[in-house]
């Protein structure tokens, strides 16, 4: 390998001279703040948040066991996927390699900056093979995305594959780590060090049960996670959702009895939903999904959503023929949604 980031970062993102804002020129204690013009009254939330938000970085970094200049924190994971593509794709140049199917939103990135991206699709068993992936690339392709447990297909890629991308590629490999909490397979993140050219990508939005307040981290070497901060805006991260992650992080136990209970559910759902007539195929899980395969995917869909009971249409995507994505709810979801299974099999298509 022979990766440089001076090389992958394009010119006017090296040469940028950042906004500064009053918070950042001053972080010390002081007692009275006259810099921002903020308004006196109405506290706390009269004040600007921390910019670089270095409490939850803290708290983040013990639990993650990294550390706080290897974390990025965004507007969910999408910030720094988008800002990935600003600081190192050249629109209209460049290119970027991602597995099929995947996640929408990196295809979503790349069509908004521009930037040419190129599927390569998995195996017919949603296994990922490396040399594939590293073929589709050139001398423009600047970053390859991987899902690992993947969306929709919910299964974990093999990670001697991933670390030979990681090894042989010159650009950068995105790992998108969001529903790793559920996975048995470990992290990354542990050896991140090993790695110059690799950015971790993992969310609040999932097990930690926080999509509202927007919150997804990335984490690679403190190079990168420089340019994403020099990038960002200045207040991306608000103070109701620093304050929320800060009291959330310190329920560590909390999240790990709601991901084994949500683990216990998939477990008794996948064992009854392969009981129905409807139900053709479940794809191996390592996420808090289960992607499966039906007799008429649109058709079920279409009765769910008669009886209030959304789940997602995955049968346009790439593999992914005739097959619904259903997240694991509480016991009391899962049960009412394979009574309406039941029901709509009768009504309809058999196996
Ligand atoms: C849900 C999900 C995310 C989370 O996105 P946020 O913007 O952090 O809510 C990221 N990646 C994948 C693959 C997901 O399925």
């Amino acid at each position: 390998m022979n990766f440089s980031l001076q090389n992958i970062t394009r010119k006017n993102i090296l040469t940028l001279q950042p906004y500064s804002s009053a918070r950042d020129e001053y972080t010390g204690e002081a007692s009275v703040f006259l810099d921002a013009n903020e308004n006196p009254f109405n506290a706390p939330y009269n004040r600007y948040p921390d910019p670089r938000q270095l409490a939850l970085k803290n708290q983040l970094g013990l639990i993650k066991k990294i550390s706080p200049d290897r974390i990025f924190l965004g507007n969910g994971s999408d910030e720094p996927i988008d800002l990935l593509f600003r600081a190192f794709c050249e629109p209209g140049i460049d290119n970027v390699v991602a597995i099929s199917p995947t996640y929408g939103m990196y295809r979503v990135a790349a069509d908004i900056n521009n930037i040419a991206y190129r599927e390569v699709p998995l195996e017919e068993d949603f296994s990922l093979n490396a040399d594939k992936i590293l073929a589709a690339t050139d001398s423009k392709t600047k970053m390859i995305f991987l899902c690992s447990p993947n969306n929709p297909t919910g299964n974990a890629l093999n990670q001697t594959e991933v670390v030979r991308i990681i090894s042989k590629f010159n650009g950068l490999v995105v790992l998108d780590e969001a529903y790793i909490d559920f996975c048995p397979e470990k992290t990354l993140l542990t050896n991140l060090e090993q790695y110059p050219n690799l950015v971790i990508l993992q969310t609040l939005s999932k097990a930690w049960g926080l999509a509202a307040i927007r919150l997804g981290m990335a984490f690679a070497t403190p190079e990168i996670i420089a340019i994403l901060s020099k990038i960002k805006y200045p207040y991306n991260i608000n103070q109701l959702t620093q304050e929320k992650a800060l009291k959330m992080l310190q329920l560590d136990d909390q999240k790990a009895k709601w991901v084994e209970t949500i683990l216990q559910q998939k477990a008794i759902l996948a064992k009854e939903l392969i009981k129905l007539p409807n139900v053709l195929k479940l794809f191996p899980s390592d996420a808090n999904f289960i992607l499966v395969r039906t007799t008429a995917a649109k058709m079920i869909y279409q009765e769910l959503v008669e009886r209030k009971i959304i789940v997602r249409d995955r049968s346009k995507v790439a593999l992914c023929g005739e097959a619904l994505r259903i997240t694991v709810g509480t016991e009391d979801e899962n049960r009412i949604l394979l009574v309406a299974l039941k029901e709509i099999g009768k009504i309809n298509g058999n196996k």
